[in-house]
């Protein structure tokens, strides 16, 4: 009988469920999109219920069209949008409140009242992250002091938090099992990812009870099992990852130092550093990348806002470009930009610069200047912006990077995966498939039940569809670099 794994994808827009292989490769899926709720600027929810229904839909879409029976599937997988936060009695599973999703900035001001009271080395020390309303620490703490008796029903015990995996989770198994992964639990601000267990301090800080917290299970591992009522079949929960810890397992990046980037809208970073928690002063953040066997790996991770998105900004905003797929042509249409940078600093600069008043700009235009050499700059942002990052990498953890693995949309542009290896002086190597998210919950599930017994078959199944081998001179990247550093400078501080 063959042997499948089903993978749940739940991203931030929609959710999706792809089936693979023994051989480790898609053979089929479903998707579903969602509703984004965004009560007031800058707040965005998504309603619990609609995150499971159309989890749901994208399962029975997916089998339906791979035909395969529930018998045959050895195991699930999941991989969520990471840090959103859902709160719900222990009992009905009923949620008290919408989803608040990691985008939403609404818990900034108490952010900025933790920060102001000296409590921002206690969370980094601990939780290896920065206070910031991205995290669910404090957006947990919203709807305690928020919604009518939740307080009071948390103190009770009658309340339970958890990521998207664990609402998931607590769905499939009808209400048996409330439990989270090492990665998610570290997007918390509430999990010590030196002693691996919620921390009894920040849950004071936060006054987040800890009667509310999940157990926190193994990345790989049975974590429950599938109720047969939905499926017909009883099928173990054997892998759960964040989105982008899930692509780091898929890309095979199994090693310290392995690293790879996703270019969509905006790009992660993640590098493997093994069992060391490497603390960064180069604004990353510490993060665990799974944890196997109760031990746990670690990775540093850097964030950027914009980096795919600056090629829909070309498109639908300056209307430079028809569609994302023409920028490659025109970029290579012109040796160079002429001296042009494109800084897409549209929401500020993440990692690591972490400047929220920097704003987007152009510089370096001349007389001569044209579409193409803009369209070339805004695709070298984004490789200037990764090699920032990296350049964090490299000092922080001591390691230097000989591979860069890349996936998502934006890095099918051959131009700039070449320009990247180029600016980097580093390989950049792109997979076939590029479900790296999917494939790494699918791998984290199959390992854990015995569909693969081991990293050879997975190696086996990550086949590179291209390598780009730096070409650049060593002078010429300087030049090009140095102009890029100005380029950010005069980006930083401009909103005030
Ligand atoms: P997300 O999951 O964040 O929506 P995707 O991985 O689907 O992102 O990538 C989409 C992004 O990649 C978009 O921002 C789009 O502008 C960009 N993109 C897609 N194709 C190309 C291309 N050929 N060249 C440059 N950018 C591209």
């Amino acid at each position: 009988m063959a042997r499948y794994v089903l993978a749940l994808d739940q991203g931030t827009t929609s959710s999706r469920a792809i089936l693979f292989g023994e051989d480790g490769l898609p053979v089929a899926s479903g998707q579903e999109e969602f509703r984004q709720i965004y009560p007031k600027p800058g707040w965005v929810e998504h309603d619990p219920e609609e995150i499971w229904q159309s989890q749901w839909h994208a399962i029975q879409a997916c089998l339906a069209k791979a035909g395969v029976a529930a018998e045959e599937i050895k195991a699930i997988g999941i991989t969520n949008q990471r840090e959103t936060t859902v709160v719900w009695d222990r009992r009905t599973g009923i949620p008290l409140y919408n989803a608040i999703v990691w985008q939403c900035r609404r818990t900034g001001p108490a952010c900025d009242e933790l920060r102001a009271r000296g409590l921002a080395e206690t969370f980094r020390a601990k939780t290896g992250l920065v206070i910031d309303a991205y995290f669910s620490g404090t957006k947990v703490a919203w709807i305690l002091d928020n919604v009518s008796g939740a307080r009071e029903a948390a103190e009770r015990g009658d309340l339970v938090f958890g990521t998207v995996d664990s609402w998931l989770i607590y769905k499939l198994t009808n209400g048996q099992r409330h439990v989270t992964d090492y990665s998610n639990a570290s997007r918390t601000l509430l999990f010590n990812i030196h002693e691996l267990d919620w921390d009894r301090e920040l849950l004071d800080i936060l006054r987040v009870p800890r009667s509310m917290c999940p157990e926190v299970v193994d990345s790989s591992g049975t974590a429950g099992v599938c109720a047969r009522e939905w499926l017909g079949a009883e099928i173990p929960i054997a892998g759960i990852a964040g989105d982008q810890q899930a692509a780091l397992f898929g890309q095979g990046c199994w090693t310290p130092g392995a690293t790879k980037n996703t270019y969509g809208t905006g790009s992660f970073v993640l590098m493997n550093t093994g069992t060391n928690a490497v603390p960064s002063t180069e604004g990353l953040i510490t993060t665990i990348a799974w944890g196997i066997g109760g031990a746990v790996t670690y990775a540093l991770e850097g964030s950027i806002f914009i980096t795919g998105a600056v090629v829909q900004w070309l498109r639908d905003e300056l209307k430079l470009i028809g569609s994302a797929e023409e920028s490659e042509a025109l970029a290579e249409s012109v040796p160079d930009t002429g001296g042009v940078y494109v800084v897409p600093a549209f929401v500020g600069l993440g990692a690591p610069h972490w400047d929220s008043y920097a704003r987007g700009t152009i510089v370096g235009l001349t007389r001569g200047s044209n579409r193409a050499h803009i369209v070339r700059a805004a695709l070298e942002s984004i490789a200037f912006q990764t090699r920032d990052v990296l350049e964090a990498m490299k000092k922080d953890s001591g390691e230097s990077v000989d591979v860069l693995r890349v996936d998502g949309g934006a890095i099918n542009n051959g131009f700039l995966a070449q320009f990247q290896a180029d600016i980097l002086g580093v390989k950049v190597e792109r997979p076939q498939v590029t479900e790296t998210t999917a494939m790494g919950a699918a791998f984290l599930a199959g390992l854990a039940t015995g569909v693969w017994d081991g990293f050879t078959p997975l190696e086996r199944a990550w086949k590179r569809d291209a390598l780009f081998s730096p070409a650049m001179s060593v002078d010429r990247r300087g030049a090009l670099l140095s102009g890029w550093e100005r380029a950010v400078g005069r980006s930083k501080g401009w909103e005030q």
